[in-house]
């Protein structure tokens, strides 16, 4: 393919050194995810045929009972939550009231408020909250316990391991289980970033939540535009009834075939990579980023583990001796060719994740950063 799109449309392409961030298109897929999406848009087949299918082996390899492909982890969320209104009616959601739906519950934490969580609120259902978004009084089991009424619907959980973004203060992940399934209350875990490591694909279910999600454009490397949901059987068959192509709210949120295949392709070739070797890699580079300023005065490299997501994969920091610089390297970054897109760290550092990166962009990022430093040493 030597087309060039992007150079026609007049749109620079960027490094993207931030992660799998998705305001610059999170990850890339590899050239096998390509042509099985290519594949799949040459021919039409019926959808519902090529879900079974689909999930039936997305289901086997993630070691689940059962798996639903989305157009993406936010999406899932509102098809999950919908899912467990119309499982606790034992109706289609379609046919629901809105009254019934607007007295159905879904428990969330404080803690795990985030501004994901509209995929939720936009059910028009209430949002019972528990606890506190920090460690003066910890939620309970208890506080779980006495939230659980008779319209509640579900338990949202946001997992994501100490080290990332999320606040302190929320039940466990095994405890929130607990407490729920005593009560046949499913619980449905928002984990969109938490690969690596791959086996979050089955653990968080294997603990016993009805739903984990996933989102397939992160490092999962599959299409941006989908999301992966994996648990049990009987929570997904009112996935099935409730998500596309079912009519009703599913039908917002459609998913193409080129999606379906695309993300089957790139889970099988997460499940079979070598995460231990991509690690050493990772590791291997950011130790040659910090040999690259050794003894520099301006500029120093950290190694940051875990990474701001709280997965269990390191990134580095090129850290500058000049206070509250950030910004103005962040421009430098932006503004050279190639432009280099990242994060601010802080006030004088800047991240850059691997993860996203091979090795000439990583060659170039450190070349560039010889040059802001140049520039800052004048
Ligand atoms: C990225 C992310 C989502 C949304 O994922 P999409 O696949 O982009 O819809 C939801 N929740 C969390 C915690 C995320 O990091």
């Amino acid at each position: 393919m030597t087309r060039d799109i992007y150079k026609e449309l007049g749109v620079r392409t960027v490094i993207n050194a931030a992660g799998t961030y998705t305001m610059v298109g999170g990850s890339r897929m590899s050239e096998e995810t390509l042509e099985a999406m290519v594949s799949a848009a040459r021919n039409h087949v019926v959808i519902k045929e090529l879900q079974q299918k689909v999930h039936e082996r997305l289901a086997s390899i993630t070691r689940n009972e059962a798996a639903f492909v989305t157009n993406g982890a936010a999406a899932a969320l509102h098809i999950a939550g919908a899912s467990s209104i119309a499982k606790k009616y034992g109706r289609p959601y379609p046919s629901l009231s809105p009254e019934q739906i607007a007295k159905s519950e879904i428990i969330v934490h404080r803690a795990h408020r985030n501004p994901y969580d509209w995929s939720l609120r936009l059910l028009n259902c209430r949002i019972a909250e528990i606890g506190f978004p920090n460690m003066i009084l910890p939620t309970t089991e208890d506080d779980l316990e006495y939230a659980i009424t008779e319209n509640t619907a579900a338990v949202f959980y946001f997992f994501m391991p100490p080290g990332g973004w999320v606040a302190k203060g929320a039940l466990s992940l095994e405890a929130t289980i607990s407490v729920a399934s005593r009560h046949g209350i499913p619980v449905i875990v928002d984990a969109a970033a938490q690969v690596p490591p791959a086996e979050t694909l089955w653990k968080i279910t294997a603990m016993g939540a009805e739903a984990c999600i996933f989102s397939g454009g992160k490092d999962l490397r599959g299409p941006q535009a989908s999301g992966l949901m994996v648990g049990k059987k009987e929570f997904f068959s009112w996935v099935e009834r409730t998500a596309f192509p079912t009519y009703g709210v599913g039908r917002m949120f459609k998913v193409g075939r080129e999606e379906i295949v695309g993300l089957l392709a790139a889970v099988e070739q997460y499940v079979s990579m070598d995460g231990q070797e991509r690690l050493q890699w990772a590791e291997d580079r950011i130790a040659s980023a910090a040999r690259a300023f050794d003894g520099s005065t301006m500029v120093s490299v950290e190694r940051i583990y875990p990474n701001e997501a709280g997965q269990p994969f390191p990134q580095m920091a090129f850290r500058f001796n000049i206070p509250g610089c950030s910004e103005e390297v962040l421009r430098h970054l932006r503004e050279g060719d190639p432009s280099i897109f990242t994060m601010a760290a802080d006030g004088e550092s800047v991240f850059v994740n691997p993860m996203t990166l091979r090795d000439h962009e990583l060659d170039a990022i450190v070349e560039r950063v010889k040059e802001i430093e140049t520039v800052f040493l004048k």
